[in-house]
């Protein structure tokens, strides 16, 4: 267990217009209430990526900006070496399409980061609105049990190859892509109840909110990945607003 956590916030300054850097936040609060100490590192366009950081986060951003990001993602292969060296990674909506093997954005093709087997294209309509999922277990997201709630608002629409899972089984809102409308394929059924992606030790999702503040348990799990832990391991925390926001949302 590190002497301090540090938890990386991946281009804040490009990928920080959905409110996502808030994931870093519950993440630093989180562990400061079991008096573990804890610092984000801000990473912004220009400065060379840590590769050796307990936990990065990525958030969601516009379509010009996620292209700044993947271009410079594929620059610097900090987060790749982070990622191979197995430091936990969560990526929120164009952090998540940035991380897939390609993306459509302000109408080009843009090669991704690659660490999720996804692609994603424009959907017919933006998705907008509330999401909500049950975990699938998936991968290092086993220990999951609470259901999952975010905001969505997105115009990608992203299919999982067979190297990735789906984080939830969506039981409200488009998630990963509007199958029916769009894509012709095989898989649809899976597809279709998609949200977000498991792979190695990253998590995606299409869940703004952000979702970690909306999710608890999801934010403990990466938590407790990023300090070499189990989450039944972690001192349980009562918030009695968090619970009160989940039964909001989730309702
Ligand atoms: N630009 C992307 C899309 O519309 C991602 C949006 C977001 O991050 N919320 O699909």
């Amino acid at each position: 267990m590190p002497d301090v956590l540090q938890i990386g916030l991946v281009l804040p300054d490009v990928l920080g217009t959905y409110g996502d850097d808030g994931n870093a936040l519950v993440l630093r609060q989180r562990a400061r209430m079991r008096d573990i100490k804890a610092e984000i590192v801000r990473i912004n366009l220009g400065d060379p990526i840590p590769t050796s950081l307990d936990v990065y986060c990525v958030g969601g951003g516009e379509d010009s900006a996620q292209i700044l990001a993947a271009e410079r993602l594929n620059a610097d292969k900090g987060l790749v070496r982070a990622a191979v060296a197995g430091h936990p990674i969560f990526a929120v909506c164009a952090g998540m399409q940035v991380l897939g093997e390609s993306f459509h954005a302000s109408g080009k093709l843009v090669d991704g980061v690659g660490l999720i087997d996804a692609t994603t294209s424009p959907m017919q309509t933006r998705a907008i609105g509330e999401v909500t999922s049950h975990p699938t277990h998936a991968g290092i997201t086993a220990e999951l049990t609470e259901p999952l709630t975010g905001f969505e608002n997105h115009m990608g629409g992203t299919v999982l190859g067979p190297g990735a899972e789906p984080l939830g089984k969506l039981t409200r809102g488009v998630g990963n892509a509007d199958v029916a409308a769009t894509m012709d394929l095989s898989d649809g059924s899976r597809q279709r109840m998609a949200e977000g992606a498991v792979q190695g030790n990253v998590i995606a999702t299409y869940m703004h909110g952000p979702a970690l503040a909306r999710n608890p348990q999801l934010a403990d799990l990466l938590l407790a990945r990023a300090m070499g832990t189990a989450l039944q391991d972690l001192e349980p925390l009562e918030l009695a607003e968090v619970d009160r926001l989940r039964l909001e949302r989730l309702r």
